[in-house]
C-alpha cells in the first residue's frame, strides 16, 4: 500500500465513542502511538538541547531560533510575534474545511536556579534552569506537530501550534500575543495545553473540569519615612512595613478562610518575595529597579526589550544601625474567585493605610499601594474536559487518567482560556520507580523522560479527534 493510502485508511475505521457521538478510528490510535515511539528518541534530544541552553522569559533568542529551524526543516510555515520571542505555526488539513484548532507549548526558563538534577544535560547557561519543564513542553509540540503535519492530507481544519515565550513573568506571552492581535488572527476555536506534574507516575495524564488553576496579581508596597541613627528614629519605615507583611499576610492566609468557611484547597494565598531597602538619602525609585512593574504595564508595551536591559538586577541598600528611608516589598495575590479578588485587592491596600496611620503620629511615614493584574483564573471548559478525559481513557486505560483538585499555581494559558474555550491538563512525569518528587521551580526537578511519548501521542490524538469532531 502507498504511504497515502495507508494515511487515508487510518481515518475510515469508525467504531462509536458512545458517550460524546464520535467516530473513534482505531487503527488512527495505534497509528499514533506507533508514530510518538518511533519519533521518542527525536523527542528527547531535542528536549535535552533545550534543556542545556536555557533562557530567561523574554530572552529566549536562541530558543526561539531552535523552534524555528525545526518548524522550517518540517516545512510548516509560521508567524512571529512582534514583541516578543513567540511564534504560531501553522498545519491545514487537505481533507476540507473543519474546526480550527490550537495547541499550546511555552519555552522561558527560570533565572536564579543553579541546577543540581542528577543529569549529564544539565544547564550550561549559569544561573538558568528550565525548572518548570517548559524544555519539555516545546520538545513535545514539536513531535505532535511532526506527526500531524505527516496526517494532514486527511485532516479537515486546522492545527495552529503557539509556541509561547515569556510565560512565568508577566504580562506574559499570551496576553502579549493577544495585546498584539496575534492570537485572534489564527481564529482558533479550540485549544488544549499541557503542563508536566512531577506529583503523577509518567504515562500518567490530569484533569479537572471547570475552575483549575489560580489568579495572581503582583503587589508591589513602598513604604517611606524618615531615615536615620537606628537609636533614633522612631517610627520608621522597616518597622511599619514589617507589620504591613505580617498583618496582611495573617489575614489572608489564616484568618479570612476561617472568617468565611473557604476550603483550604480553594483558599486565598498572599505571600511577599522580595524585600528591598534603600537610602538613607536615595532615592527609591531610582535606586530599586521597577523591573516587574515595567513589564507589567501593557501602555510601556516593551517587555523585551526592558526585561533584558535589566536582567535580574538586585539592589540591596541598608546596615544593621541605620534606618532607610524606604522599604519596598514585592509579593503575590492568588485566589481562584474572581470576586474574591477584586475585594482582597481593595481591602489588602486600606488595611495596609490604616497600619501607616495608626503609626504615623509624627507624619513621617507614606506607604504607595499597587497591584498589578496577573493572569485570571484558569478555567476548564466543562464539556471538553469531559471529551478530554475520554480521549484520554481510549489513548491509556482508565487507571491512568487521574482527575485533580485546583492547583494554587497560576497560568499564563489562562489567557487564552478568556478568548476561547479549551483545556488545560497535566501530564505525570514522576518515574515508575521512585516516591521522589522533585518540585517545579526547584533545582533538583527531574523528568521521566518515557513521559514524553505518551505527551506526544496523547496531544496529538486529541488534536486529530477534536478535528473529527463536528
Ligand atoms: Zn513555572
Ligand atoms: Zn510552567
Amino acid at each position: 500500500m502507498k504511504r497515502e493510502e495507508f494515511i487515508k485508511s487510518l481515518f475510515v475505521f469508525p467504531a462509536a465513542l458512545s458517550a460524546i457521538n464520535h467516530p473513534h478510528p482505531v487503527l488512527m490510535l495505534e497509528h499514533i502511538k506507533k508514530s510518538a515511539r518511533a519519533l521518542a528518541p527525536k523527542v528527547v534530544a531535542m528536549r535535552r538541547h533545550l534543556h542545556q541552553f536555557p533562557e530567561a522569559s523574554y530572552c529566549e533568542v536562541q530558543t526561539r531560533a531552535y523552534i524555528a529551524q525545526q518548524l522550517t526543516e518540517m516545512g510548516i510555515p509560521f508567524e512571529s510575534s512582534e514583541l516578543t520571542n513567540s511564534m504560531i505555526a501553522t498545519i491545514r488539513g487537505g481533507a476540507g474545511t473543519g474546526p480550527v484548532i490550537g495547541l499550546r507549548a511555552d519555552f522561558d526558563a527560570l533565572a536564579d536556579f543553579d541546577e543540581k538534577a542528577p543529569v549529564e544535560f544539565r544547564s550550561k547557561n549559569p544561573n538558568i534552569m528550565h525548572a518548570c519543564g517548559h524544555d519539555c513542553h516545546t520538545s513535545m509540540l514539536l513531535g505532535v506537530a511532526e506527526i500531524l503535519k505527516e496526517l494532514a492530507p486527511q485532516l479537515k481544519g486546522t492545527v495552529k501550534l503557539i509556541f509561547e515565550a515569556a510565560e512565568e513573568k508577566l504580562p506574559g506571552g499570551s496576553s502579549v500575543m493577544i495585546h498584539e492581535g496575534l492570537y485572534q488572527k489564527q481564529g482558533i476555536e479550540r485549544i488544549f495545553g499541557a503542563h508536566i506534574d512531577p506529583r503523577l507516575k509518567a504515562g500518567t495524564v490530569g484533569f479537572r473540569e471547570g475552575d483549575f488553576m489560580f489568579a495572581i496579581d503582583e503587589i508591589y508596597i513602598t513604604v517611606a519615612g524618615a531615615p536615620g541613627h537606628g537609636a533614633t528614629v522612631k517610627p520608621n519605615a522597616t518597622h511599619a512595613a514589617a507589620t504591613i507583611i505580617a498583618e496582611l499576610t495573617e489575614y489572608v492566609n489564616e484568618e479570612l478562610p476561617i472568617q468565611l468557611n473557604i476550603p483550604a484547597e480553594v483558599a486565598p494565598v498572599l505571600s511577599f518575595g522580595n524585600i528591598y531597602t534603600a537610602g538613607p538619602e536615595s532615592d527609591a525609585a531610582r535606586e530599586i529597579p521597577d523591573f516587574y512593574g515595567v513589564v507589567s504595564r501593557m501602555e510601556l508595551l516593551e517587555p523585551r526589550k526592558a526585561a533584558c536591559a535589566t536582567p535580574f538586577q538586585r539592589i540591596v541598600g541598608g546596615s544593621s544601625n541605620v534606618v532607610m528611608k524606604k522599604v519596598k516589598m514585592e509579593g503575590t495575590l492568588r485566589t481562584l474567585d474572581e470576586k474574591l479578588r477584586v475585594k482582597l485587592r481593595e481591602t489588602l491596600c486600606n488595611k495596609a493605610r490604616e497600619i501607616i496611620q495608626k503609626k504615623n503620629h509624627l507624619g513621617l511615614l507614606t506607604c504607595d499601594f499597587r497591584v498589578y493584574d496577573g493572569h485570571p483564573l484558569l478555567h476548564n471548559d466543562p464539556t471538553l474536559t469531559q471529551h478530554c478525559v475520554t480521549y484520554a481513557q481510549a489513548f491509556a486505560d482508565a487507571s491512568r487518567v487521574k482527575m485533580l483538585t485546583p492547583w494554587k499555581a497560576s497560568e499564563s494559558f489562562a489567557q487564552y482560556l478568556q478568548q476561547t474555550p479549551g483545556v488545560f491538563y497535566r501530564l505525570g512525569i514522576q518515574p515508575a520507580d521512585s516516591n521522589d518528587i522533585t518540585p517545579l521551580h526547584t533545582d533538583r526537578l527531574f523528568v521521566d523522560e518515557s513521559a514524553l511519548e505518551f505527551g506526544v501521542g496523547f496531544m496529538a490524538y486529541l488534536a486529530v479527534l477534536e478535528m473529527m469532531r463536528e
